[in-house]
């Protein structure tokens, strides 16, 4: 029998606001443990939590972009349970009246694009960390950190619209692109500020009934969220094989052994006895600053792609590459506009640029080159004042010490060579050297060409115009 498997997924996603949702200490990540808190987020009684309106729009900003309706009126709700890092004994939480309902992510794979459905995107706040290791008396004791305990956090529910780990893969993908062209989360997974979990099941193929589902927790990389799910379904699909069946329950994958583990058994909605918040009044979003924050949304990663595939006539590769960031595309965009020449353009930011920004493990915000420099350096290029390995130096030196592309072709001589008879003299110098390799090409092995060429260059120091020689040099071999 064949199977099939049906994935959901939760996404939880730090905000960008400068303070906790519900009180005015910092969210700065990094601070010494406990010391972005207040009695608010330590839970202390008597106190009241007051809404950061922030929150709210950064929130309703991801609901616009997706395709949601935002509710008008929504109902924060207490969430109890008890755990170390959660000092109130309950999570101030969205239940049955969230902020946002419906929407779409749409993912591509294989060139394919498809809509994910999702349920709803609701805001809560994040619990503490309790810390098991590192600290001066681990071996025996636990600790708990509560910078993190209120922190403005979006959950991102999907239907389960996901038919393999490759499409959850891009589903997060594209979530992550898209937080970060909204600029609303840093999308920084090392540090928790996107986590995921997974809800997957298996059926056999054509079945409409959904099977048995488990929760997978805490996928808290883009590289083990496909082995995790991978490894899920093959374990649920061997018991229905032998004729068993799957007993919910969350699980943790293990990195290092590669398998899920049970964790707990799966709690219920009702476990957590959730009832409206009573110190927080309903929220209320009116339409007037729904409008207000629809008109200020940017510009979302697809449609950016879409457009420098039809107005750049750019191949689909060099489009989704480009605009993998919002800064990457800003770069590319004012380079082309520039250069005049948008695939020239492409053919630098993607290859040189990317790769030195590799080499040197930083961000295209940390490029030393600005895009005018850059397409400067591509007019040289087109105008022929300098051939393309020499504009490679150029590049690398430019990288180097921030000098502006004329003033380094002009300091070290680098004009490329187009006089005709300058280059003539190099060919019948290195024709002479080689008579060999000429021999050779008039038997008729034509391959000795590149030879020629490349020794043409280098007697040259690769200044001369390759157009140039190639006639010139195809002209000399015919004998004329
Ligand atoms: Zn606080």
């Amino acid at each position: 029998m064949e199977f099939e498997p049906v994935i959901g997924l939760e996404v939880h996603a730090q905000l960008l606001t400068e303070s906790k949702i519900f009180c005015g200490c910092t969210t700065k990540f990094g601070n010494p443990p406990n010391a972005n808190t207040c009695p608010v987020c330590l839970g202390m009684p008597g106190v009241l939590p007051v809404l950061n309106k922030r929150a709210v729009e950064y929130a309703v900003r991801v609901g616009l972009a997706v395709g949601c309706e935002i509710r008008p009126r929504s109902l924060f709700a207490r969430k109890n349970y008890f755990y170390p890092d959660l000092p109130k004994g309950y999570q101030i939480s969205m239940y049955d009246q969230p902020l946002c309902v419906g929407g779409a992510v749409t993912i591509e794979t294989d060139g394919k694009r498809k809509r994910i459905g999702l349920t709803r995107i609701h805001l809560e706040e994040d619990a503490g960390k309790s810390i098991h290791e590192g600290m001066p008396e681990s071996a025996t004791k636990s600790y708990v950190d509560l910078n993190r305990a209120g922190v403005p956090l979006i959950e991102i529910v999907s239907e389960p619209d996901l038919a393999s780990p490759e499409e959850a893969h891009a589903y997060l993908t594209s979530l992550r692109t898209l937080l970060l062209y909204l600029g609303v989360c840093d999308g920084n997974m090392e540090e928790g500020s996107l986590r995921c979990d997974a809800n997957v099941s298996v059926r056999p193929a054509g079945q409409q009934k959904l099977g048995t589902k488990i929760e997978l927790k805490n996928l808290n990389s883009f590289r083990f969220i496909q082995r995790a799910l991978q490894y899920e379904i093959e374990r649920q699909e061997a018991i229905l094989r032998e004729g068993g069946a799957v007993v919910q329950d969350s699980r943790l994958y293990n990195p290092d052994s590669g398998v899920t583990t049970s964790m707990r058994s799966k709690e219920e909605a009702h476990d957590y006895r959730y009832f409206p918040e009573p110190d927080l009044l309903p929220l209320i979003v009116e339409e007037k600053w729904v409008d207000e924050i629809r008109a200020g949304l940017p510009e979302l990663p697809l449609q950016r792609k879409d457009r420098l595939v039809r107005d750049y006539g750019l191949p689909a590769y060099d489009a989704d590459v480009l605009t993998s960031t919002k800064e990457l595309a800003d770069y590319y965009e004012a380079v082309a506009a520039a250069a005049g020449n948008p695939k020239t353009a492409s053919n630098w930011v993607m290859g040189e640029v990317l790769r030195k920004l590799k080499e040197e493990k930083t961000e295209i915000t940390g490029c030393p080159i600005a895009p005018r420099s850059l397409a400067d350096l591509i007019r040289l290029i087109l105008s022929g004042t300098i051939s393309g390995p020499i504009a490679k130096e150029v590049f690398e030196e430019m990288w180097r010490t921030r000098a502006a592309s004329e003033a380094i072709v002009k300091e070290r001589g680098l004009t490329q060579i187009s006089d005709e008879a300058e280059l003539l003299r190099a060919i019948d110098q290195v024709l002479a050297a080689n008579p060999g390799p000429l021999a050779q090409y008039r038997a008729g092995k034509t391959a000795t060409f590149g030879f020629f060429m490349g020794q043409v260059m280098k007697a040259t120091q690769g200044k001369a115009n390759p157009a140039v020689i190639q006639k010139l040099l195809t002209d000399r071999l015919k004998g004329s």
